[in-house]
């Protein structure tokens, strides 16, 4: 398969996912203007990556720090906003926020002073969204949905980080209504903690929702939908 073919098909699938956020928007009364797709390049290298882009993808989420550091300096110039959706450690802020429009994973208040503390230095503005562990698996990243009124107490403080909304993952092998409850209970607690007076707390963003569970996710409210294997069908990974 040349580049060209590639690029058709990844043209093709974004068409499909769009079309298919299109409707769940409809569905649920909402615009899908208000729902942006973040095309998951994790699975492919810098190379498959920059085709995507040229199919029309302009919002791309990497999960690892080190691959998004390789592909952000492999594609620049190009016309993409980055987003991390993965795990950040405190050691890798500081490169992060130069080179990420967003944080989805920030998840700890040792992590968001890290990047407090970079971002005041660096003199810029850093958007973040905090993930929040709806499932209740101990094995995953993000806080306590118990934990967040003190985190966003903590967060009200800080002077160079935009909280912009809340992120999360459904569980592994949650089903269709266990999945549904989780993406609800973080439209809760964004709705609940929204408004709190802080300009840099807007919360009006919901992460949440991937290949196999978006259209569930728009339902519920999301604004970004983080979608990686649905693009890539027909795409040999590497
Ligand atoms: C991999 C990944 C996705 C995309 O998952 P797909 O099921 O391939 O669409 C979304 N969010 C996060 C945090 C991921 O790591």
């Amino acid at each position: 398969m040349n580049n060209e073919q590639k690029t058709e098909i990844f043209r093709a699938n974004l068409d499909a996912v769009q079309t298919r956020i299109e409707a769940a928007a409809r569905s649920a009364g909402r615009s899908a203007d208000d729902v942006t797709l973040v095309a998951v390049t994790k699975y492919v290298d810098a190379q498959t990556t920059a085709l995507l882009a040229d199919a029309g993808a302009i919002v791309l989420g990497e999960n690892r720090p080190q691959v998004l550091d390789e592909k952000f300096k492999a594609l620049t110039g190009r016309k993409i906003r980055w987003h991390l959706i993965g795990h950040l450690q405190t050691n890798k802020v500081k490169r992060v926020i130069q080179q990420a429009a967003l944080i989805h994973s920030v998840d700890s208040i040792r992590l968001i002073d890290a990047i407090e503390k970079h971002s005041v230095a660096l003199g810029l503005t850093t958007h973040v969204l905090l993930e929040v562990n709806v499932s209740e698996e101990s094995a995953k990243h993000g806080i306590a949905p118990e934990g967040l009124p003190a985190m966003l107490e903590h967060c009200q403080r800080l002077t160079a980080v935009r909280i912009d909304g809340l992120m999360c993952m459904a569980g592994l092998g949650a089903d269709a209504g266990e999945t549904r409850e989780q993406f609800s209970l973080l439209r809760q607690l964004r709705d609940a903690h929204r408004g709190s007076g802080c300009d840099h707390i807007a919360l009006e963003e919901l992460s949440m929702g991937m290949s196999g569970d978006f259209e569930m996710a728009i339902a519920a409210g999301a604004t970004l939908v983080r979608v990686g294997s649905t693009l890539l069908e027909g795409i040999e990974r590497g």
